[in-house]
């Protein structure tokens, strides 16, 4: 039976509320690759929830770490104080960080973790008495979260335009999508490395470079439908960074935790970051937190720079490094260890790469891009209705198919835990082409009420 919630008070995020009014879609419980619904319907989670339950839901270990701490300490004031758990998290997650990025800051999601590593790299450059260095550089299309840093470094107009003038002094670089070079292409794109050299012109016609703080990417960009970076790409841009003295960084809130088959993406690409933003499958998901790891100099400097009593970075929250998401965090990088998830990840990534470009040739697809267990699926878009094609094959996914996916624009985006099997990837694909033929077959709309 369905529930009848009262849909009245929630106003919820991201979402066309009016349109979910009419027909609720409503998640009760998970398990592993599964979410119920509240009329009983299992769903596989082709998803990882928003990219983030990585290890699957409700993974006992995770639990039950949370449960025991929940019963210890609810809560410990982080400012001037400690509790081991914080620590020992943080060295969790540097035992999987890439080598030299070895200080940790503890925030509660992932917008938090961007604003708190721009706010890091302009302090960083003060400390060290360049404080000229106030430039930030993002990316069209580059997602960051919804912090007024993050949207301002950030390259989705929609996400700023009613929100005034956010912050001064940011510039954007071209994304790296074209499709016209790059379709159907299987891992990275061949074409498309020399882009970053924009970063170079901008610096030395626009920006004295040594105006210029830090860079921010994510090094493939999810959100805004999947974007690769081209071969050669992000080692262009950190030699670029390197010898302007400009930080780069990493924004992995999805990226991290085995979704291209190693820890990081910095890993997968060998391109080490000054910073790495992470949030999502720090916790599995399974409480809220987000993380900047940073270079040991980096946090050297604000070191050797105060007085012995000083407080050496005036930022942080009452809830950075809280008990219950500590715990969490051990037992979820305890778990990804254990079980090997990023290397499963690895290994099933070609089978994941095949099934996706099984699609290709399908009505309305234009595009299929993919790299580990990731993947984007571009369609033809319905001319005047922006994004209509895809949220209706969403919605008919979840009500038809029973299959979770994601739709950003006209693009379906893929991330599913990474303990899916074959058939499970067979029937997310497979939902996915059996809808997009009945689109072809009777038009669009029938599961939009
Ligand atoms: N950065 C990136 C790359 C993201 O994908 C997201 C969320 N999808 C964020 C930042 C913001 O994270 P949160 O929603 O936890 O604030």
């Amino acid at each position: 039976m369905p529930n009848t919630v009262n849909t009245d008070h929630f106003w919820m995020p991201f979402t066309a509320n009016r349109q979910f009014k009419s027909r609720p879609r409503m998640l009760v419980s998970a398990s592993g690759m599964y979410y119920k619904t509240d009329d009983g319907r299992e769903i596989l989670d082709g998803t990882a929830g928003l990219w983030c339950s990585n290890a699957g839901h409700c993974h006992p270990k995770i639990v039950a770490a949370i449960q025991k701490q929940a019963a210890t300490m609810d809560f410990a004031p982080m400012f001037q104080m400690g509790h081991p758990l914080a620590f020992e998290a943080a060295s969790a997650l540097v035992s999987i960080a890439p080598e030299g990025l070895n200080r940790v800051f503890f925030c509660n999601d992932g917008s938090e973790a961007v604003d708190t590593a721009l706010k890091i790299a302009l302090a960083y450059h003060q400390v060290r008495g360049n404080g000229l260095r106030t430039r930030l550089i993002g990316r069209e299309r580059g997602y960051h979260g919804v912090g007024f840093g993050g949207i301002a470094v950030g390259g989705i107009a929609g996400n700023r335009k009613n929100f005034g003038a956010t912050l001064a002094g940011v510039d954007h670089l071209r994304h790296p999508l074209d499709i016209s070079r790059n379709a159907f292409s299987r891992g990275l794109p061949e074409h498309g490395a020399e882009i970053a050299d924009e970063l170079e012109q901008r610096l030395l016609a626009l920006h004295d470079p040594a105006t210029v703080a830090a860079v921010i990417v994510e090094p493939l960009q999810g959100s805004t439908g999947v974007i690769l970076p081209p071969k050669g790409y992000l080692q262009k841009l950190r030699a670029i960074c390197d010898k302007h003295g400009i930080l780069l960084i990493f924004d992995e809130v999805i990226t991290g935790f085995g979704r291209l088959g190693a820890s990081f993406a910095a890993d997968y690409f060998g391109v080490v970051p000054d910073m790495i933003c992470c949030a999502k499958g720090l916790t599995n998901a399974a409480v809220p937190m987000g993380a900047v790891i940073v270079r040991q100099d980096i946090h050297d400097a604000f070191m050797s720079a105060s007085a012995e009593n000083a407080i050496e970075l005036a930022h942080g929250y009452t809830y950075t490094g809280h008990p219950l998401a500590a715990a969490a965090v051990i037992a979820a990088i305890d778990v990804y260890k254990g079980e090997n998830l990023f290397d499963r990840a690895a290994a099933m990534a070609p089978y994941f790469e095949d099934a996706a470009h099984s699609l290709k040739g399908l009505p309305y697809v234009k595009d299929v891009r993919n790299l580990g267990l990731v993947c984007g699926i571009e369609l033809e878009p319905i001319a005047g209705k922006p994004a209509a094609r895809a949220f209706d094959v969403f919605l008919k996914c979840f009500w038809e198919q029973g299959v979770l996916i994601r739709t950003t624009g006209d693009i379906i985006a893929l991330s599913p835990p990474l303990i899916i099997d074959k058939p499970q990837i067979d029937r997310v694909f497979g939902a996915i082409g059996d809808v997009l033929k009945a689109q072809h077959a009777t038009g669009i709309g029938s599961s939009a009420v």
